[in-house]
């Protein structure tokens, strides 16, 4: 298996998570000095140096030489049973940056790593985190389409399989609205028939669109959630591929939209993504 939290890559979980271990083991005995690198990028609010290998150890001590970095959004990873360490309270460090060397610091009973993962101070099971990013940050919209109903609420974010969309294949799409978990989106929606854009609206505070009359393009963008953008695609009737994705518009006043003028909309997709 990989590991991330392991410079070196290569590794085995000597203890699993249990109820009784809330917490990793990592293993490689056969190697000194292993690196340990930081999980994802973050600060570190608690360090302790200085502790030799202490088999009757409690509380913090029992970690012997540790390194716990805060990511942000409530998670947090802890790095414990450390050789050396190489960085001190209130670092800030990258995903990948040496933090310190696997030991048998505190109570310990051969070399490993203990890594935990904690939310909100609870300790998760890290196993799915092993090579894999916290749900640091998760941007979603939620956005539903109007054919001559309210069609369910879709949810897209950033990771998922954009295989969700709102509206139904082949029934014209004459509304629109969405909603960003971060920053504001504007969006306004193009009427086939009368050949104009109507006015921008913001998140659900107002739907885009007029029931009843068919839409064949739309624009958007978002706004107030730095580093990101909103991204989106549409399907017209009759015709079965998805147009092209589009980007948010970092201008609202910007010539960018999905659609095509005269082919009425059927269905939408809209993600959040890091802006490039
Ligand atoms: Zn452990």
């Amino acid at each position: 298996m990989a590991c991330r939290v392991l410079q070196k890559g290569v590794t085995r979980i000597t203890q699993a998570y249990s109820n009784k271990h809330k917490a990793v083991d990592l293993g490689r005995s056969h190697l000194t000095g292993e690196p340990v690198v930081a999980h994802s990028g973050g600060t570190v609010v608690f360090c302790q140096t200085g502790q030799k290998n202490n088999q009757n150890a409690t509380g913090n001590a029992s970690y012997g030489n540790c390194v716990k970095l805060d990511h942000g959004d409530g998670y947090a990873t802890l790095y414990a049973h450390l050789a050396k360490v190489n960085v001190k309270n209130g670092d800030k460090v990258k995903q990948g940056q040496v933090i310190g060397t696997m030991g048998n610091t505190g109570r310990s009973f051969g070399m490993h790593l203990h890594f935990e993962v904690r939310k909100m101070e609870q300790r998760i099971d890290p196993t799915p985190y092993l090579e894999a990013d916290l749900p640091l940050n998760k941007r979603h919209v939620t956005y539903k389409a109007y054919t001559n109903r309210w069609l369910p609420e879709v949810t897209d974010c950033q990771d998922a399989d954009t295989d969700g969309y709102a509206g139904i294949r082949g029934q014209r799409m004459s509304a629109l609205m969405a909603k960003p978990t971060h920053g504001v989106l504007r969006y306004r929606v193009h009427l086939l028939k009368e050949k104009r854009w109507l006015p921008w609206v913001i998140d659900n505070v107002d739907y885009a669109g007029n029931y009843g009359q068919a839409i064949d393009a739309v624009q958007m963008h978002l706004t107030g959630d730095e580093g990101y953008e909103v991204q989106y695609r549409v399907a017209a009737v009759n015709v079965s591929r998805w147009y092209g994705w589009c980007t948010g518009l970092t201008d609202k006043t910007g010539d960018g939209y999905a659609g095509v003028f005269g082919k009425p909309i059927d269905r939408i997709q809209i993600k959040i993504v890091r802006r490039r």
